[in-house]
């Protein structure tokens, strides 16, 4: 394996609450399942966040050299207002509004997903099932849990039985939730309707004549319930037993409880070995949330346009700031922090484009392999991006002394950092070079410097350097700034 060289990865099962290391059931092949989105709804930033994280997950495996087969569904029906067993789909209820078929409202979300994925640089999943697409495992596996003796209909309904199901398995292991508790916290019996427990949840729902989303079940006209499709698919693509699932921290109870218990159930084992969930995002140290009206979109991010944003921030500045933090770690969004990102991808990427042009030494006066164990330990440590970059700006800082000739590097020294560096920044971290950043500016302002560039070069030239240096300060006093180095003159912005 080509990740032996590479070091143990070890990554924070959250089931064990414990950093352990990761043995895939079946290598090189890794089996990964992620939560998808709900695709009723434009998505938001903390979900961006979520899938940032798995990305990170997928492209570091693939690095360490792993066959990753990445599931991440599309939960397309079943997915009802509350996130409990009652209230109307989400999806229906958003095609009432618009006046729009459900699969029309599916269709515009999951294309929209889809352009917010691609912007933000992360990678798709090998497969993106969707839950009405699944609907013959879906009642299979309901099938296996009533054989089991886990489930009970009532009604055209099958609802799973929690309280039977925990005294014979362990139910709560995830989300460290015990059922004593759960219904002590349960006020009343009210919204339990069919259900023998308040704690059990739906598997199949009947539904009503007048509901759009429906199919035929050996229970009658119904719709599955949320839960079900993720246990569904994930057994389909990567078996009964695979190796990570992953998801928000908000998913872990009750959905992802709600998954163990249905796989336990119909198939008999434990469903995943390492469970892994990323923390949320807050905005000047609140929760985002559209009560709060600080639930700003992807695209106003990119554009500025909201009263909380003092600027509009690129697609890869928001990447790179988020990396900055570790997965786990709540992430604050402010002005002053993305601004520091900003800067620091500039750095980088400066660095990253004076690569190619950096001149051989004779000698080595920097460890670039030492430099490069300490990256694949940064992120062979529970994915510590923050930890990683770190080490990516002490490369930036030996990039930069090699160009200014205060430290030597050989040639073969140099084809490793420049290896590392592209290793790192564009594959690891997924950050895609952005114009924006490289020109310092967008294509056509840098066109314009270029000409006052090639106007001083003439200038001083016929040795006129008066205009020379006045083209020089005018455009310093609009905040571009000339350098002149041995490969000639570059700019940036003040
Ligand atoms: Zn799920």
């Amino acid at each position: 394996m080509s990740n032996a060289k590479k070091g143990p990865f070890l990554l924070t099962n959250t089931l064990t609450r414990r950093k352990e290391e990761f043995v895939p059931l079946r290598p090189p092949h890794v089996g990964l399942y992620v939560c998808g989105p709900t695709v009723y709804s434009d998505v938001h930033l903390g979900n961006v966040r979520s899938f940032l994280t798995f990305d990170v997950l997928f492209r570091w495996l693939t690095f360490l050299g792993y066959k990753v087969r990445y599931v991440r569904n599309i939960t397309d029906v079943g997915h009802l207002t509350g996130d409990v067993d009652e209230g109307e789909d989400k999806i229906a209820k958003r095609a009432r509004l618009e006046q729009l078929e459900p699969m029309e409202i599916v269709q515009k979300y999951t294309n929209g997903f889809h352009d917010v994925m691609r912007l933000f640089n992360i990678l798709p999943p090998s497969i993106e099932p969707t839950a009405t697409g699944h609907l013959i495992e879906q009642i299979a596996m309901v099938e296996r849990i009533l054989a089991a003796g886990h489930a009970y209909v009532v009604n055209g309904s099958v609802y799973f039985d929690v309280p039977g199901y925990a005294a014979r398995h362990a139910y709560g292991e995830l989300s460290g939730r015990r059922t004593d508790e759960l219904l002590a916290n349960t006020r009343d019996t009210e919204g339990m309707g069919e259900k023998r427990s308040p704690l059990d949840f739906a598997l199949w729902k009947k539904a009503e004549p007048s509901h759009l989303m429906k199919w035929p079940s050996p229970w009658g006209d119904g719709f599955p319930g949320w839960h079900l499709e993720c246990s569904a698919m994930s057994t389909k693509y990567l078996g009964t037993t695979f190796d990570i699932h992953g998801g928000g921290m908000d998913l872990k109870f009750p959905h992802h409880e709600c998954e163990i218990a249905q796989s336990v159930a119909a198939d008999g084992v434990p469903p995943v070995r390492y469970w892994m969930h990323g923390n949320m995002l807050t905005v000047n140290g609140r929760k985002m949330a559209k009560s709060e009206g600080n639930g700003f979109t992807p695209q106003e991010l990119l554009t500025g346009d909201h009263k909380l944003l003092d600027k509009g921030y690129s697609a890869m500045t928001v990447r790179f700031f988020m990396l900055q933090c570790h997965y786990a770690g709540t992430l604050d969004f402010s002005n002053a922090a993305l601004q520091a990102g900003e800067k620091g991808l500039e750095r980088l990427e400066k660095a990253m484009a004076l690569l190619p042009k950096l001149k051989p030494g004779d000698t080595d006066e920097a460890d670039i392999d030492a430099l490069e164990q300490r990256c694949h330990a940064a992120m062979n440590d529970d994915l510590n991006t923050p930890v990683l970059i770190a080490e990516l700006f002490e490369a930036v800082r030996i990039i930069n002394s090699v160009n200014d000739g205060r430290l030597r590097l050989t040639a073969a020294a140099l084809d490793r950092l420049r290896g590392l560096m592209h290793a790192m920044v564009r594959q690891v971290l997924g950050l895609r070079e952005e114009t924006t950043v490289t020109a310092g500016g967008d294509g056509a302002l840098d066109a314009l410097v270029q000409e006052f560039i090639r106007l001083r070069a003439e200038a001083k030239a016929r040795k006129d350097f008066a205009t020379g240096d006045a083209i020089r300060d005018r455009l310093a006093a609009i905040g571009i700034v000339l350098k002149d180095t041995k490969e000639g003159t570059t700019w940036e912005r003040a």
